[in-house]
């Protein structure tokens, strides 16, 4: 059976450090839409350029937008297996789409870890943040610095700040997840799938405690 896992929780909480360990753990591909986005721009693609107006306010992508894109990831090969979607979906139309989108596959959502944090740690988490330029790959520079600064432990490509983890726009990100994207938090409580997990702690215990939610098969 397939198993597909959407991260919840605000910028900052550590999602996408938590989605890339649990994907190298379960083999499920880790499927980012800010990354697709941001790859997209690399490439300078119309899809790219539209996102990056909007990203750089901090604000969220169309929704039609965003569920053409990761309808079309879903049904790559790579998925067969399921997901670990991380990033979407961010708003209650984008959840009812991937609901129907998995309905149609004999799929569901399976698991919601919402990974919780104080929001006054997000704006520290996020712009001390350095991201890989190549794969993504998150560093922080006080809680989990590179081995060499400015250098990816993984694939030793450069580390870049994201235009978007800037505080002001770091704020209005916080803030536009408290309108739109924490309203998930009961759409899956209700659903009976969110699992709540402390996202203040060593990055180790968060991975710990998120492993033992995931119902992997062996
Ligand atoms: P992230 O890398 O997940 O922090 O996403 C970076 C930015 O990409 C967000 O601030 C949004 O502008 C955009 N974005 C990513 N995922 C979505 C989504 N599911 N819906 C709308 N916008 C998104």
């Amino acid at each position: 059976m397939a198993i597909y896992v959407v991260m919840l929780g605000a910028p900052g909480a550590g999602k996408g450090t938590q989605a890339q360990l649990l994907s190298q753990q379960s083999d499920l591909p880790h499927i980012s839409s800010g990354d697709i986005f941001r790859e997209n721009l690399k490439k300078k693609t119309e899809l790219g350029v539209l996102a990056s107006e909007y990203m750089n306010k901090g604000e969220l992508v169309p929704d039609d937008v965003t569920i053409a894109m990761i309808k079309e990831r879903l049904t790559r090969k790579d998925c067969q297996n399921g997901a670990v979607l991380d990033g979407f979906p961010r708003t209650v139309a984008q959840a009812k789409a991937l609901d129907d989108m998995l309905a149609e596959i004999d799929g569901k959502v399976d698991v919601v870890p919402y990974i919780k944090v104080e929001p006054e740690i997000l704006i520290e988490r996020l712009t001390g943040r350095w991201t890989c330029r190549e794969h993504g790959h998150i560093f922080h520079e006080k809680y989990n610095p590179p081995k060499e600064p400015g250098i990816c432990d993984i694939d030793g490509s450069e580390l870049y700040q994201r235009e978007d983890d800037k505080e002001e726009t770091v704020r209005n990100r916080i803030q536009v997840y408290m309108e739109q994207t924490a309203p998930l938090i009961d759409y899956y409580q209700a659903a009976g799938v969110l699992k709540m997990i402390e996202g203040d702690q060593e990055i180790d215990q968060v991975t710990k405690d998120l492993m033992a939610v995931i119902p992997l098969n062996d």
